[in-house]
């Protein structure tokens, strides 16, 4: 097995010349000052945008429309090959372990909206419910965020920055999952995340056919949600896109006929929703045994 084709740095003149100025924003802007040899190295679109033959190049500026904290993210995935030390990064607090029991949160843990009193000594397992809660929104919060980062990655062409997105949102899910059957009330439940036909409609319109991200949401919708989810959207297919219920239909047909064997999307190889489109011929990704 080979591995992943080392991205080799050589030094030129370009390393100590003035770094290259990113403005990005809507009407208010942010400047980041990069390593252009860098950033082109991952970003085709900078890649392209350095050339001579444009005036970003020329400039040595290039203008984005996007979001800086989801750029910032970007930045520190270049810089450090992980986002976790991201300053934007939507944070999830740990939970403290519940009074008298070995386990984080009890099984068939209630959930109460009323405010428990602030306590200083061990919490009281109301207020670990109103932390499960907390918790499950800021992964919902850092789910869509994720997703930001993923369209980021699409519009950069920055492969591997998608790759690496993809793997952290798989993770994301299979954590959160795991607070899946534990009741609520209240007007509290575990959701599944972008089930929504507006959210799908979103995810649809902001990746092309086949793009891994599509492939995990379906492999998420269809294994979570199950046939509960199938009916809803056969009763409302009008508000579903169309690529969605084709999707939907292609997985629900392998496995139907025995295409494949059904594999959770928390146990497939992480290269299942990777795309490597700039690989030389017999590379083998890292990830495809994991
Ligand atoms: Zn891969």
């Amino acid at each position: 097995m080979s591995e992943p084709p080392a991205k080799k740095m050589r030094l030129g003149f370009e390393n100590f010349a003035a770094p290259l100025k990113v403005t990005v924003g809507g009407s208010e802007k942010q400047d980041f000052y990069i390593n252009k040899e860098k950033i082109c190295l991952e970003s085709d679109f900078f890649k392209a945008a350095c050339k001579k033959e444009w005036s970003s190049g020329r400039d040595n500026v290039v203008d984005l429309e996007d979001d800086p904290d989801v750029f910032a993210i970007f930045l520190v995935w270049l810089t450090t090959g992980s986002i976790s030390a991201a300053e934007s990064l939507v944070d999830i607090p740990e939970l403290p372990k519940v009074p008298g029991s070995k386990r984080k949160l009890p099984a068939n843990i209630k959930y109460e909206s009323s405010p428990e009193p602030p306590t200083d000594t061990e919490p009281t397992p109301g207020e670990t419910r109103r932390q499960l809660a907390v918790k499950l929104q800021q992964y919902r919060m850092r789910f869509f965020q994720l997703l930001e980062c993923y369209y980021l990655g699409d519009s950069l062409q920055a492969e591997n920055f998608r790759n690496y997105i993809m793997d952290r949102t798989v993770g994301l899910l299979k954590s959160r999952n795991k607070f899946r059957n534990m009741s609520f009330e209240a007007g509290e439940k575990f959701t599944v995340l972008a089930s929504h036909h507006l959210s799908i409609m979103e995810i649809y319109q902001r990746t092309p056919p086949n793009a891994p991200l599509r492939k995990l949401l379906v492999d998420y919708h269809l294994e979570i949600i199950g046939q509960t989810h199938v009916n809803e959207v056969a009763l409302d297919m009008e508000h579903h896109p169309q690529d969605y219920l084709q999707d939907l239909i292609s997985q629900l047909a392998k496995g139907y006929y025995n295409v494949a064997p059904r594999v959770s999307f928390c146990n497939k190889r992480r290269c299942t929703y990777h795309n490597h489109t700039k690989v030389p011929k017999g590379f083998v990704c890292a990830a495809t045994r994991l």
